[in-house]
């Protein structure tokens, strides 16, 4: 005998052996589970696979076993013993015989995931539809929310993610309802450094507005505004244009506008959920470094980037100093945070609302369009239209029941 010990190989799955489902349906209550395989334990079986869900108090509880190999104990045996028990719970039991292990899933996998408010049955069958359509196969359905929204994931199995992304995209748009399509994998739930606008995305406010009011020049600012958004001045030109309409405002008004801000409905439980889920969090901003530099100060968050008002004598000059945050600074901030965070791009999550986002989220492995213009909506790998931040973690798959058992076990 050889003296070294060699471990036993794995027995390879035999697809051709015969297989058990057992199904158990009825009302929930505590032992159901214990009690099946307490009866299927006598004849020696062992378990493939189990898949248990309750809904609303009814338990549908799935065992895959291998058929008993006993010749003093059959399948009829078998089938009889797990029917007698179940009539004493007044459970439904049903047997399937069959052969081998479940189908392998097929490749290209992802997660969908669909928030309604509310998500009506029509939605879901376009949806499950626009799935098969594309080749996909749905293998597990979960609710993941119900407030505040409904929020449900599908497992796709079976189609690529960018041609299921689009194809959903274009069903959303028509149903109102938000999809999100993000392939599955080690590195969905990898992602670690979320990077946030600040301006109608994690405040509901535009800050430079707030300012222009102090500054009784709202309706310069505004037209300054639609200029920029008609296309005649760059972000750089609109912004140098509407700083220098607060030329000579006094800087006491900068606490003002702070306790001005008002943040967007699920901004603290999101980002209180991804700190405590070990997540690094930032905020960049077209807006100024005297509003996101309390923001990260009261929010806890990593990393805050902004332009920043000039103040000589406790007065705003009308200029700004330092590098201008614009469209491609965000972007650029978003790659230097990850890479002081020591996060590969592909596993950050980018928000925003503006057209000033769209380098952001297009560079982000995830980039997330929030209540954004129809512009921004198409060219985001994804969009959320319900006005609740802290929806942007149904999308990573994080569940409300996670997000309160979070806020419950931490003081
Ligand atoms: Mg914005």
């Amino acid at each position: 005998m050889s003296a070294s010990h060699t471990p036993p190989a794995a027995a390879a799955p035999d697809e051709d052996a015969p297989t058990l489902l057992v199904k158990i349906f009825g009302k929930d209550r505590p032992g159901i589970t214990a009690g099946l395989f307490d009866t299927l334990a006598t004849f020696s079986v062992d378990v493939i696979d189990i898949e248990q869900v309750v809904t609303r108090g009814r338990i549908v509880l799935c065992a895959l076993v291998t058929a008993p190999a006993r010749r003093d104990a059959t399948e009829g045996d078998l089938r009889a013993t797990v029917h007698t028990w179940a009539e004493s719970l007044r459970l439904q039991a049903e047997i399937i015989s069959g052969r081998g292990d479940n189908r392998p899933r097929g490749l290209g996998r992802s997660h969908v995931t669909v928030l309604g408010n509310p998500l009506t049955a029509e939605s879901t069958a376009a949806i499950a539809a626009r799935i098969t359509g594309t080749g996909g196969n749905i293998d597990r359905i979960s609710r993941l929310a119900k407030y505040p929204v409904t929020a449900v994931e599908f497992a796709v199995s079976g189609a690529e993610t960018e041609p299921l992304r689009t194809a959903l995209a274009t069903e959303a748009a028509a149903l109102g309802v938000d999809v999100a399509v993000v392939a599955s994998g080690l590195h969905r739930r990898a992602q670690r450094l979320v990077v946030m606008d600040v301006d109608s995305t994690l405040i509901q406010d535009e800050v430079i507005e707030l300012f222009a009011a102090h500054a009784d020049c709202e309706d310069k600012v505004a037209e300054v505004t639609a200029a920029a958004m008609r296309g005649e001045l760059d972000f750089e030109q609109s912004l140098h244009a509407r700083v220098r309409l607060l030329a000579g405002l006094d800087a006491s008004v900068i606490d003002k506008v702070r306790s001005e801000v008002r943040l967007t409905p699920g901004a603290r439980t999101l980002i209180r959920t991804l700190k405590r889920l070990g997540y690094q969090v930032g905020v960049v901003s077209g807006g100024f470094t005297q509003v996101t530099d309390d923001l990260q100060e009261r929010l806890g968050l990593d990393f805050a980037s902004a332009n920043t008002l000039e103040i000589v004598d406790g007065k705003l000059t009308g200029r700004v100093v330092g590098e201008v945050v614009d469209r491609a600074g965000k972007a650029r901030l978003l790659r230097r945070f990850a890479e002081q965070a020591g996060v590969p791009l592909s596993q950050t999550v980018a928000i925003g609302d503006g057209a000033n986002d769209l380098d952001m989220l297009n560079a982000a492995g995830l980039g997330v369009a929030f209540n954004a213009k129809p512009v921004v909506r198409e060219a985001a790998h994804t969009a959320v239209n319900v006005p609740f931040l802290d929806t942007v973690l149904y999308l990573l798959g994080i569940t409300r029941d996670e997000v309160e058992a979070a806020d419950t076990h931490v003081g």
